[in-house]
């Protein structure tokens, strides 16, 4: 594990000064790192609108960063709602992408001035009709990728494409615009062909709804999914693009080219973050036991709950892998009472034999996702600390 793979040196060095003076476990972001990550996609997508999905990285540093360059936001309650309003965003720049709401937040969210909802049901499409009138629709499917996908997303969101169709069609009847279609492939979507099949399946709707239905769909909404770099190998988001622009040329003429959302999560996020955590513990189970059980201040409740079936798979360094050559196999564990706070017991992760109680241990790539998970005071712990950065600034 080598860290120059993720930092400069000199960026490194400015992460760990971030947090000094803290106690571990904390959370170190860098909103330099944001900050490239969204000029990449703006770039690599310019015609598209970004809506960040807030939910992976929801403070206000993070938001109010994105705000200030331009971003869109997709949030999934009215608190990340006042949460991004508070940013000073306008209701313009805001959807609201959760398929499963109340229908008094619909009608909090329509009074703050939000036009745009996502749907997947006719109960909350009526309720949409009903609260927030005359708004405009799009209508979550269901898509493949689960298998592909290191935290799928499974069949909680979306309907079959034939319901889709009916729900647009029944939209319009109810007064409100019938927009366009979602989807989301799975997060950390490895397989770029994802977006293939899904988009397969939004040109058929648009076909279907224009011929059959003499209504003329006018966005397609890619969702998230692109990864980011966690120990396993992606294709940079570059790739993705080019993909996906080539899919839509294959289906549209560029006059008839629809207006495209993208809803990043954890692209845009995931990179900047070291979780900076302490070695409490050190135990083998037996004289003989081959594996050392690792017990660190931080673990599944403090924020590190994606590796829950050892999904994802962050690099982690420590020090001493600088000098110390002799490595051995671990299970990794967290602080808390529950037998589930165990982050890696099959997936082969190594450490140096002459690591210590009291050493560091680096999480890197986990600003998606953590801090917006730590329980609140789970056996006592206090929820993740998190200390936000700029490596571009003195
Ligand atoms: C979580 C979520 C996203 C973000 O997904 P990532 O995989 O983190 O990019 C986008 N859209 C919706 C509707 C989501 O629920």
């Amino acid at each position: 594990m080598k860290i120059s793979q993720y930092f400069t040196q000199q960026k490194w060095q400015k992460l760990l000064q971030a947090g000094e003076q803290k106690q571990t476990p904390y959370l170190v972001i860098d909103l330099a790192y944001i900050k490239e990550k969204y000029a990449e996609m703006i770039s690599l997508f310019p015609k598209a609108k970004i809506h960040y999905a807030m939910k992976a990285s929801p403070a206000v540093e993070v938001v109010s960063l994105l705000a200030d360059l331009g971003s869109n936001f997709d949030c999934a309650s009215i608190y990340e709602l006042d949460r991004v309003l508070g940013c000073g965003v306008e209701p313009e720049r805001i959807s609201y992408g959760n398929t499963i709401k109340k229908p008094a937040h619909v009608q909090y969210a329509y009074e703050k001035g939000i036009r745009l909802y996502a749907t997947d049901s006719k109960a909350d499409l009526k309720n949409i009709a009903q609260y927030a009138p005359g708004s405009k629709i799009f209508v979550r499917i269901l898509v493949q990728g689960s298998d592909t996908a290191e935290w799928p997303l499974s069949r909680k969101f979306g309907c079959h494409p034939d319901m889709a169709v009916d729900l647009l069609v029944q939209a319009q009847k109810l007064g409100l615009e019938p927009y366009g279609i979602s989807f989301h492939v799975g997060s950390q979507q490895k397989d770029v062909a994802a977006w293939d099949d899904a988009l397969a399946k939004v040109k058929y709707m648009f076909d279907w709804m224009k011929y059959e239905e003499d209504i003329k769909l006018k966005m397609i909404n890619l969702g998230g999914g692109f990864p980011t770099n966690y120990l396993s190998e992606v294709n940079p988001i570059k790739i993705y693009a080019q993909e996906i622009h080539r899919y839509l040329q294959e289906d549209y003429d560029e006059d008839e080219m629809p207006d495209i959302i993208l809803e990043p999560g954890r692209s845009l996020v995931g990179g900047s973050g070291v979780l900076v955590s302490e070695v409490v513990l050190i135990s083998r189970k037996s004289r003989t036991d081959l594996t050392r059980w690792v017990y660190l201040d931080v673990g599944l409740f403090g924020g590190l709950i994606e590796t829950l079936g050892e999904a994802i798979k962050y690099p982690i360094y420590t020090p001493k892998m600088e000098t110390e050559n002799e490595q051995g196999t671990v299970i990794l564990a967290g602080p808390t009472c529950d037998s589930t706070d165990i982050m890696y017991e099959n997936a082969g992760y190594k450490l140096p034999q002459n690591l210590e109680v009291g050493d560091k241990v680096y999480w890197l790539t986990t600003g998606a996702y953590t801090n917006s998970y730590s329980s609140v005071e789970f056996n006592g712990f206090p929820p993740l600390t998190v200390i936000y950065t700029d490596t571009d600034k003195e």
